[in-house]
């Protein structure tokens, strides 16, 4: 009888850690998703929660990859990939076919070119500014007091868009502020924030060229408003996940099953 395979991938992103458990390369068994905060315990907070939720200890774990911002420090690891080769992976496996991936995080946007057998072939990434990223949605989120979570569902009842006409976080924040002065809707304002990111990142995918099928991945994939605002804006469908978060883990265990069943 085979055994089993059990691989993890740790995402230790600069908002969130991540951590996945598969069974044999492609069954979830297990993930977690800690915020980073202030400390330095939300990688370690992640990887023991999954490791619990799965039922499983360190010695039953094949390999473990680290991706992400964080991934050199995460001393768990046996093996660290890039963030790129992780979502590549991740995105080939949820999106069999994808050929544009978008991956927006807490602190960068990327925009990832896959081949038809979903191989990383080229990349473009916004990672010096809050633009267009899930730092800039939780700057107009604080301000509004709104949380992230709730933005999608706001968005969702704008009569109309509040044009924000800058990309600029400081620029925005001036913006929603002033709009919030005229006493515009909060869900019009929510409406035009999403659309200013949108703007961002859809010229980053443009620097790469759209080849369909695209679709979303990262946190703020999380936030429907956000999605429909590059659809608008890209003029085409973009596939997306309710683990689209988990993407980078997920491909970090699938490329620790890879290595350990060599
Ligand atoms: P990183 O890998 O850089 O840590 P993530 O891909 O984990 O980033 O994404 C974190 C971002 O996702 C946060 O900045 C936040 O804006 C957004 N986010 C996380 N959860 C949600 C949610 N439920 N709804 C909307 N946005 C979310």
């Amino acid at each position: 009888m085979a055994i089993d395979i059990y691989t993890l991938g740790a995402d230790i992103g600069s908002a969130a850690s991540k951590c996945v458990i598969l069974k044999n390369g492609t069954e979830l068994i297990a993930c977690s998703i800690e915020s980073s905060g202030a400390g330095t315990g939300g990688p370690a907070r992640a990887y023991e929660s999954v490791l619990k939720k799965a039922g499983l200890t360190r010695d039953e774990i094949a390999s473990i990859t680290a991706t992400g911002y964080g991934r050199n420090s995460f001393s768990e690891a046996d093996l660290v990939i890039s963030e790129l080769s992780a979502h590549a992976i991740g995105a080939a496996s949820f999106f069999p076919g994808v050929r544009t991936v978008i991956d927006i995080g807490g602190q960068d946007a990327k925009v990832l070119r896959l081949t038809e057998n979903g191989k990383l072939d080229n990349f473009v990434m916004n990672d010096k500014c809050a633009a267009g990223t899930g730092r800039f949605l939780e700057v107009m989120a604080k301000i509004l007091e709104l949380s992230v979570e709730e933005l999608g569902s706001v968005d969702e009842k704008a009569q109309s868009s509040a044009g924000i006409s800058s990309t600029c976080t400081v620029f925005a924040e001036s913006e929603v502020i002033s709009q919030l002065a005229k006493g515009t809707p909060i869900a019009d304002i929510v409406r035009g924030i999403h659309e200013s990111a949108a703007v961002r990142s859809a010229s980053l995918v443009r620097r790469m060229g759209l080849m369909e099928p695209a679709a979303m991945t990262g946190g703020v994939a999380l936030n429907k408003g956000m999605i429909s605002a590059l659809e608008r804006e890209l003029k085409c469908k973009l596939a997306t996940s309710p683990m689209s978060q988990l993407c980078g883990a997920y491909g970090a265990a699938v490329n620790s099953f890879r290595k350990a069943n060599i």
